[in-house]
């Protein structure tokens, strides 16, 4: 490879561009994780989270990748042969569905499009027949990274409520979080999976799990086998600041300070800036005469967006032409969508001029790729940007 300046542009939806902040606080001396220094970091940090998940309950912290945090949500309430319900609104979900399956978890999967999020009458509707109450969970994907769709968590809800059903409601909001608005509490989550990569802006390496009081009561029945996973140990270590095993030292020092960042900037005021964000691009790729694969929007993504390829061309193709003109990396489309979308993160550590950036790198890798499109779809943003500046920063409450 030549040498490239400037920087790079990372624009998958994760792991998303980490503040030159975050950075600076990882890199300090890894300390002793027994220490007296520790446990008050420990529990500075355990108290902080809560801020975030929008909740009063436990965030149990892993050195785990999203997918870690799965499948701790899963053994830790559940056990051998319990009915699962789960919505296959993408490539993640599937993935989900997957791992329940191989723990011997017996799972009803509905199908969608992959253009829509988890429809609360269709929730109602599977748990209004099931009166013996034998699902035992109900597991969405909040927000789709697959295909840039996010389901209505509040809504489902209380479509769950609806039917008077004690199932426990565990929502993936690996993509979400610190993005999007979400509400552990008010929303009635009993489990909630989070990582690291994503709208928390830390490199990959800590996933996280909001346990409710009704899933701590299910963890002592629940017979999945478990160990490294187990809420119990970990949660009566954090009491006082510690882990039962090595916690990921220095990416911990990472979350304090992303912690830190989301607080001074106002829990809604990242929420509105993601949203500002994701407008302005949903405009451009309009403006370009492309579809977005969302077809509902009122379920549009605010952390990413999937642009479908006009017929004929890959989007992979175009991917690989943009990376070596413009250093920049777009998301590639999983599974089924492979070849037909092409996935903008605009979540994170991210400002208007990445904005602009990102869009300007697209239209012109559309050009150089021979991608029939409008020209316009930067300047469509701009203009968006540009309406919507006024009521963009406003004071943290
Ligand atoms: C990224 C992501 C995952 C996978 O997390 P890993 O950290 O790669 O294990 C799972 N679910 C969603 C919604 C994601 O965006």
């Amino acid at each position: 490879m030549p040498y490239r300046s400037g920087r790079h542009f990372l624009q998958i939806p994760g792991p998303t561009n980490v503040p030159d902040r975050v950075l600076r606080a990882i890199d300090r001396a890894t300390m002793d994780h027994r220490g007296p220094e520790f446990g008050k970091i420990g529990l500075e940090i355990l108290e902080g989270l809560k801020a975030v998940f929008q909740t009063k309950q436990p965030v149990v912290i892993y050195p785990a990748s999203g997918t870690g945090a799965w499948e701790a949500a899963l053994v830790n309430t559940l056990s051998p042969g319990d009915r699962v319900l789960m919505f296959e609104t993408g490539h993640f979900a599937s993935l989900w569905h997957k791992m329940a399956t191989k723990l011997g978890l017996s799972v009803d999967l509905v199908p969608t499009d992959w253009r829509r999020g988890v429809d609360p009458a269709a929730v109602e509707a599977k748990l209004r027949e099931d009166r013996e109450h034998r699902i035992k969970a109900v597991c969405v994907v909040h927000n789709e990274t697959s295909t840039g769709v996010a389901s209505r968590i509040g809504a489902i809800r209380k479509a769950i409520d609806a039917a008077g059903h004690p199932a426990l409601y565990m929502v993936d909001t690996i993509s979400s979080l610190a993005s999007i608005d979400y509400r552990h509490d008010e929303w009635g989550v009993d489990v909630t999976v989070a990582g690291s990569q994503k709208g928390l802006m830390l490199p990959p390496g800590l996933s996280f799990n909001c346990v409710s009081e009704k899933a701590g009561k299910a963890s002592r029945s629940a017979k999945l086998p478990r160990s490294y996973w187990a809420w119990d140990e970990m949660l009566s270590n954090n009491k006082s600041g510690y882990f039962p095993y090595t916690p990921a030292t220095n990416l911990l020092y990472g979350l304090r300070e992303s912690l830190a960042m989301l607080e001074e900037e106002g829990l809604q005021n990242v929420f509105a800036r993601h949203a500002r964000h994701a407008e302005g691009t949903r405009r451009a790729v309009r403006a370009w005469g492309l579809e977005i694969l969302c077809a509902s929007p009122e379920e549009y993504s605010n952390s990413l967006t999937a642009v479908m390829m006009p017929a004929g061309h890959d989007a992979d193709a175009l991917r690989k032409i943009i990376l070596e003109a413009y250093d920049m990396s777009l998301g590639t489309g999983l599974g089924k969508l492979a070849g037909k979308v092409f996935r903008i993160g605009h979540l994170g550590d991210f400002n208007d001029l990445m904005l602009a950036g990102t869009l300007a790198g697209i239209e012109m890798g559309f050009a150089l790729a021979g991608v029939p499109h409008r020209k316009g779809g930067v300047l469509a943003a701009l203009d968006h940007l540009a309406e919507s500046a006024r009521a963009a920063p406003r004071k943290a409450a």
